[in-house]
Parts: structure tokens; C-alpha cells; sequence
């Protein structure tokens, strides 16, 4: 009988589902670890809302999306060797139909990721994949064939597997199982690790209570949002703690990169600032209220720009705060708040096949490494690329 490889995937979240699929599929025999009672929690939730699988858009504009710190020119063939029209095909071939909205996002027909996690993990049973949940990974002896210790409901195990598929995710949303502690327990092995952050969050800033009482959670729409070189186009949403909404989850690595975080915002993108002023002509007095009527300045921008501006001597200076508003910025949300965690496992300690350097046998994917991306469907896409490579690199390994 030839031998049956065996492969432990730990993690399973999408990249490690879709790791244990690709290497069961050649043939290994694959046990799937995961801490929690159930696999794809986090995958669920991003169904909430509606499951954006991937993203419609042609390459390379799809590769412009991931950033990350050293990010290798061969990130962009591990995401097309398995792409957005494959995953879609995927999906398909699982029997849940996808779409793609005008904005480019592709859903599955119904929106929700309980069909298709149901259907796929069915998928994976028939492929002989063993699932062992409820045990959380503490430890991995890095010998000629790793062996990784768990701890199963109070109880220490150890496995020993021909190589070693890890999945375990970010850091956001903690509750779904990915809670980002394994960072330790790699680290300890030597493996460099940028630290997990917030990404796709909101951020803080010092509102007065006066401007909270004006205009918590009214929206700022149609604007053009920028930091540093990078402008975004969308709507944000003015909390208790700071703001909300898609420019600003965009802008993240650009506005982690400055100095002291800030955005400045257009409120009136398509006008300039001698257009408005224009529009004041007769105006002498009470230029904010003027605005509002003739510029149509929406009560949420009015009241950011009254309270971050002491005064307006004249229509020029209020036009000019109306363009080129400063709202500084103190921190991101919580990342266990975030929709994605931005840091992870750093590209120089990897093959291209997503195995540790200085590890054989042991291999990564999925949000555990370090890139990140706005939403779009580009997270979950890198997730299943990533888990492809890593599948794949790992049968062939003797
Ligand atoms: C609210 C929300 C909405 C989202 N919506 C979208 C969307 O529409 N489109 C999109 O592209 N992306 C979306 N995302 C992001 C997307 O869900 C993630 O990027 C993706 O799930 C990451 O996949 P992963 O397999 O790398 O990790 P995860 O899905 O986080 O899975 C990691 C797994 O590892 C397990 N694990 C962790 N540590 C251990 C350990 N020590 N031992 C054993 N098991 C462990 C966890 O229990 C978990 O099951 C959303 C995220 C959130 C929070």
C-alpha cells in the first residue's frame, strides 16, 4: 500500500477548509483541528450582512487591493492560481450560484454563508476529512515530523502528522475563535510576526459633547475623504467615539502611516472653493447658516466644521475649513472590533509555497500572514488563495 500522507490543518476557518479540501482532494489523509465546538464561525458572521466572496474586478486592478509589510511580487501569483472567477466556479460547483452587484462585490444567490459552509464541510466528510474541534493548539515541536500539542478540553494531546497546515486567523473578533494568540506560541519558534492590528475599523477622535448632541450618528455623505496621497469617495458616519464608514476602513494603512493621524475631508467635492465662495455672494454675516442653505452643507458637516473651526471672518474662510477639513484622528477601534487585522506572520520567514524557511513541513495561510485589505470580498479571496497554495505545497512535501 503506498503511504497516505497525513496532514493536520489547524484552524478552520476558510483558508484552513479550503487547505484540507485541496489536500484531500490529491489524496491526503487530513485531520482538521479547531479550538472552538465548530468550524467557519467567523466565515458565518462575515454572512450576516451578506457573504462577499470575492470581487469582480480584472487583474491587476484585483491585486492593487493587498498591502502588507514586504509584501513579495509572488503574492499576486498565489492569488491567481486560484482567483476570483475560480472561486466563483468553486462556489458553483458546490451548487450555490453567485452574482456580482454593480459595485463589482459578488455574493452568493441569497446572500447568507450557512448554505454554502454546510454544503462544503459535507464536501470535505466525503473526502474523508477528520474533524477534531474543541482542540486549541499551544504548542508545536518542530521535529523532522512536527508535533503539535492541544489542549481538548482541559486535557494536553499531541499529534504527530507529516506536515503541519496552520490557519488560525486574525485577531478580530475574538468570540468567532481567531483571537490572534497565537502569535505567542510562534514566536517563541523565532517566526517574526508584525503585530496584529485593526484594519476595516473605525476611528477615534475627541468629539466636544456639544458636536455629539448636534449630529451623533448622522451621516456625512458624498464626500471625498483623504490621508496623505490617498483620497477616498463614500459616506461616513459621525459615532460617540469618532467615525464610521467606508472611506475611512480604506484608509487605514494611510493613515496609520502619518505621523499623527488625521483625515482631511472634502464636504463639497464638486465644487471649488471660488465656486462656493461665488455662491455667497450677497452674504455678510452668519456664513455657516448661509451655507447650509445655499451651499446645501448637511447638518453634520456644518456642525464638524463649527466645532473645529473657531470662526469664519468671511466666505473664504469658511469654504476653505469646507474642503480641506482636519479632523484628527487618536486611534483605531478595538481589534476585536475590526472587520480584518492588519500584521501577521512576515514574508521573508516563508517560501513561496507558504512554508516556514526554517520550519519544513510546517505551512501558513489566511489571515495569520501578513497582508491586509479593504472590503470587497478581497479578505475572503486571499483567504481561499492562500489556503490553495498552502494545500497543494503541503502534499507534495515528502
Ligand atoms: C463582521 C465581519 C464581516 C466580514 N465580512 C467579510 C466579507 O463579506 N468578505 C470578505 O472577504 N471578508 C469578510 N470578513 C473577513 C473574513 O471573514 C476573514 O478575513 C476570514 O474569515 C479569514 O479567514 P481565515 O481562515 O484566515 O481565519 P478565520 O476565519 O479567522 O479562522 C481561523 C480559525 O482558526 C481557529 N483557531 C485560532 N487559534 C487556534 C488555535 N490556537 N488552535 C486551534 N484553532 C485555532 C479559530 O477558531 C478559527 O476557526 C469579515 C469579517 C468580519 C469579522
Amino acid at each position: 500500500m503506498p503511504h497516505r500522507k497525513s496532514i493536520a490543518v489547524v484552524g478552520g476557518g476558510p483558508a484552513g477548509l479550503r487547505a484540507a479540501e485541496v489536500a484531500a482532494e490529491s489524496g491526503a489523509r487530513v485531520t482538521l483541528y479547531d479550538a472552538k465546538p465548530s468550524t467557519g464561525r467567523k466565515f458565518l458572521v462575515a454572512g450576516k450582512s451578506g457573504l462577499n466572496l470575492t470581487n469582480d474586478q480584472t487583474f491587476p486592478d484585483f491585486l492593487e487591493n493587498y498591502q502588507g509589510k514586504d509584501l513579495p511580487d509572488w503574492f499576486g501569483a498565489i492569488i491567481s492560481h486560484f482567483d476570483n472567477t475560480q472561486l466563483r466556479a468553486w462556489a458553483g460547483s458546490l451548487g450555490i450560484e453567485t452574482y456580482a452587484a454593480s459595485s463589482g462585490k459578488v455574493f452568493p444567490i441569497g446572500m447568507k454563508a450557512a448554505p454554502l459552509l454546510r454544503r462544503w464541510i459535507e464536501k470535505l466528510r466525503g473526502l474523508g476529512v477528520e474533524f477534531k474541534v474543541r482542540h486549541r493548539l499551544t504548542e508545536i515541536i518542530p521535529t523532522d515530523s512536527p508535533k503539535l500539542v492541544f489542549d481538548h478540553e482541559g486535557k494536553t494531546v499531541k499529534a504527530e502528522h507529516d506536515s503541519v497546515i496552520l490557519a488560525l486567523g486574525g485577531a478580530s473578533w475574538p468570540s468567532t475563535g481567531s483571537d490572534g494568540k497565537w502569535v505567542s506560541m510562534l514566536e517563541k519558534l523565532g517566526i517574526p510576526v508584525t503585530p496584529l492590528s485593526s484594519a476595516n475599523s473605525g476611528w477615534e477622535t475627541n468629539w466636544s459633547a456639544a458636536l455629539l448632541e448636534q449630529a451623533e450618528g448622522f451621516p456625512l455623505k458624498n464626500i471625498v475623504v483623504s490621508a496623505g496621497e490617498v483620497s477616498r469617495h463614500g459616506e461616513l458616519v459621525i459615532t460617540r467615539y469618532g467615525l464610521e464608514g467606508g472611506p475611512i476602513y480604506r484608509l487605514g494603512p494611510a493613515i496609520r502611516r502619518l505621523a499623527e493621524p488625521h483625515i482631511t475631508v472634502d464636504f463639497k467635492p464638486t465644487f471649488s472653493v471660488e465656486q462656493l465662495v461665488a455662491k455667497m455672494e450677497s452674504a455678510k454675516r452668519n456664513f455657516l447658516e448661509e451655507a447650509i442653505i445655499r451651499w446645501k452643507l448637511s447638518p453634520a458637516a456644518s456642525a464638524i466644521v463649527e466645532h473645529l473651526y473657531t470662526s469664519f471672518p468671511d466666505a473664504q474662510s469658511l469654504a476653505m475649513a469646507v474642503k480641506h477639513c482636519k479632523i484628527p484622528l487618536t486611534q483605531p477601534r478595538p481589534v476585536d472590533e475590526a472587520i480584518s487585522s492588519a500584521g501577521g506572520v512576515q514574508w521573508s520567514t516563508l517560501t513561496k509555497e507558504l512554508m516556514l524557511k526554517d520550519y519544513p513541513g510546517i505551512y501558513l495561510c489566511g489571515e495569520m500572514l501578513d497582508w491586509e485589505a479593504p472590503t470587497g470580498g478581497y479578505l475572503l479571496q486571499a483567504s481561499f488563495a492562500t489556503g490553495t497554495c498552502a494545500g497543494n505545497a503541503a502534499i507534495q512535501t515528502v
